[in-house]
């Protein structure tokens, strides 16, 4: 099974992100190759989240469906689903 490598959390380059072991946490971390810096996994649920709803907000009026977001940014369909709600509640989308 192929894991989704995410966008880096710190400038969101998605082509230079690198698996980086794993957490005590039992976390995924990875590496990014552009800005040197490594994140975990989880992170995009929190910190990032902000930067990641607007780039689904991108792709959603791009017409890229809901799965093609979730694979693109190695999200869960289901979280997809949590930020266009989101959206649609703020009138955004
Ligand atoms: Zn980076």
């Amino acid at each position: 099974m192929k894991y989704n490598l995410p966008v880096c959390h710190h400038c969101g380059e998605k082509n230079s992100v690198r698996k980086h072991g794993i957490a005590r946490t039992g976390v995924q971390r990875f590496y990014c190759m552009a800005c040197k810096r490594s994140f975990q996994d989880k992170y995009i649920y929190h910190s990032c989240e902000d930067k990641i709803i607007k780039k689904v907000k991108s792709e959603i009026d791009n017409g890229i469906s809901y799965v093609d977001i979730s694979r693109k940014f190695g999200i869960e369909l289901r979280l997809v689903h949590r930020y266009i709600s989101r959206l649609t509640k703020e009138g955004s989308i």
